[in-house]
């Protein structure tokens, strides 16, 4: 294996792949887009410094444990990992859509057909994961990514678990999660683990349907959620009065205190909300309410099947034809041990260290194919420098030219208050903090695209409905400077653009 070649925007990574772009930061490194050359594949490589971290190397082993026993239409598909000193890659299905908090509007959300198909995605998602004895316990929109069909594909299992062993149940006593997404009973602990992770799937749906978190943790010093709890009061407030009579009857069973009268994934599915026919128009007004349901489907007509696109079959196919991973007993007990039985090779001779007969069985999307063309065209991949660019909202071209777009920024960020720091590969790091007076980073990466400059914000540490509010009050400065168009796009492909 050739070693891995870190200089240069475009560089070769392992023999045959090259790393294309960085796709988001977790909280242990980067995610990086690798392309291979010859077929165009592409898959996500996440690097977590175990020498930096030290405290990421029980939930990396934890992590990857648990993501090679899923295979699942909505959960990211686990290809493979490689330690190279203290480095650990691991190699995932590449989620070209991005995240499920980009299309959420702050204080808006989004039409409720979407909602509703995001919404009913990923319960049979967690479905999956609870019928396999794994919970979850950080479900948030930052952590659902969507694949080029705009499909629900729930990653980052670092703080996973399994909580059913040999049919049984365990009950769980970690407090983890992130604070406006977690279940009360998990403050308080031990806590059953699927009614926790279906707490938090309700405050995603208030999220989606409202653009807002309906508070900021759910205990008794945060009046928000004691509303929510004890009184009448919350009908009359937001989030809860942009929704309508039917989104709030399935919520306030979702989001019941007692996680012993939750209702179960099941029932979720079976409750009308879930199998009302919303009009699905191009609605330009989001504040929808009672007047855009229609009659309810018959039940469970909207199974999460339904939404898919139909490319998603072969995606399936594809999949299932690969042998399918089955679960030793011993590996369910390493899981709940912290995987002490993990291999830990460092043998640098192996590209990916393939798992259970598969190892990138990700299909040739056309996306990768039009880019596999281009690069035979031009002969040369290796000279070729290409930029595929994840789907997000939170990026725009500008008219100016590359300094006055530096100057234009700075001056915007200087007066909304943010600290600014910008390094050599022209990425401008932004740290504030938000309405909660936590932490929020993001980054700004200035790139040039076929001569047009392109300002690409993302998210490093914090909410993600916060750093759209702050993307959104950046752009409305630098109006007279954006490129008018469409704010999103498939997928771009630049040649020699990279600067
Ligand atoms: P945190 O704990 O802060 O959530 P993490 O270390 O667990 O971070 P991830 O959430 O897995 O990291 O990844 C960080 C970001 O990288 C994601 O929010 C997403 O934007 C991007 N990303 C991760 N995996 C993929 C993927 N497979 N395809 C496309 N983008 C990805
Ligand atoms: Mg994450």
């Amino acid at each position: 294996m050739s070693s891995c070649t870190q200089n240069g925007s475009n560089r070769e990574f392992v023999e045959g792949w090259t790393l294309a772009q960085t796709l988001g930061e977790g909280a242990y490194g980067e995610v990086k887009l690798l392309i291979n050359r010859q077929t165009g594949e592409a898959v996500a490589m996440k690097m977590v410094d175990l020498k930096k971290h030290p405290d990421a190397v029980l939930s990396v082993r934890k992590e990857v444990c648990i993501q090679k026993i899923l295979q699942d239409p909505h959960i990211l598909r686990y290809f493979g990992k490689r330690s190279q000193g203290d480095i650990e890659y691991i190699f995932l299905e590449y989620a070209a859509g991005g995240e499920l908090f980009d299309r959420i509007e702050p204080d808006i959300g989004m039409p409720q057909h979407e909602a509703q198909r995001y919404f009913t995605q990923l319960l049979s998602g967690v479905q999956y994961l609870h019928s396999r004895g794994v919970a979850h316990r950080d479900l948030k929109p930052e952590n659902l990514l969507l694949d080029e069909h705009d499909n629900i594909k729930i990653s980052d299992f670092g703080m996973a678990t399994m909580f059913r062993m040999k049919g049984k149940e365990r009950l769980l006593d970690k407090r983890c999660g992130t604070l406006p997404y977690v279940a009360p009973e998990v403050l308080v602990k031990p806590y059953h683990a699927q009614p926790a992770d279906i707490w938090s799937c309700g405050v995603i749906l208030v999220t989606m349907l409202a653009g807002e978190l309906p508070w900021d943790q759910p205990s008794a010093n945060c009046q928000e959620f004691v509303n929510w709890k004890e009184n009448d009061q919350w009908t009359t407030k937001t989030p809860w009065s942009k929704l309508d009579t039917l989104a709030i009857s399935l919520l306030r069973k979702v989001l019941a205190v007692q996680p012993a009268h939750r209702i179960n994934l099941d029932k979720i599915l079976d409750h009308k909300w879930c199998n009302m026919q919303f009009i699905d128009c191009d609605l330009k007004s989001h504040d929808v309410t009672d007047g855009d349901l229609r009659s309810p489907k018959s039940k469970r007509q909207c199974s999460s099947s339904d939404f898919s696109h139909p490319f998603d079959d072969s995606i399936s196919r594809v999949y299932c034809s690969q042998p399918m991973p089955t679960m030793r007993n011993d590996v369910e007990a390493d899981i709940a041990a912290g995987c002490g039985g993990i291999n830990r090779s460092t043998n640098n001779n192996s590209a990916f260290e393939a798992r259970n007969g598969f190892c990138f069985s990700q299909p040739a999307l056309l996306d990768d194919l039009i880019l596999c063309t281009q690069m035979n065209q031009t002969q040369s991949a290796s000279q070729n420098v290409f930029q595929r660019l994840v789907r997000r909202m939170t990026r725009f071209f500008v008219t100016t030219q590359w300094d006055d777009t530096i100057r234009r920024l700075f001056t915007t960020l200087d007066k909304l208050g943010y600290t600014r720091k910008i390094n050599d590969d022209s990425v401008v790091t932004i740290s504030t903090t938000d309405r909660r007076k936590l932490r929020l980073v993001f980054k700004a990466h200035i790139i040039e695209m076929d001569g047009k400059i392109l300002l690409d914000f993302r998210l490093s540490k914090g909410c993600g409905l916060e750093f759209k509010r702050r993307f959104i009050k950046i752009k409305q400065i630098l109006e007279d400077i954006v490129l008018k168009g469409p704010t999103t796009w498939p997928i771009a492909i630049a040649t020699n653009s990279v600067p």
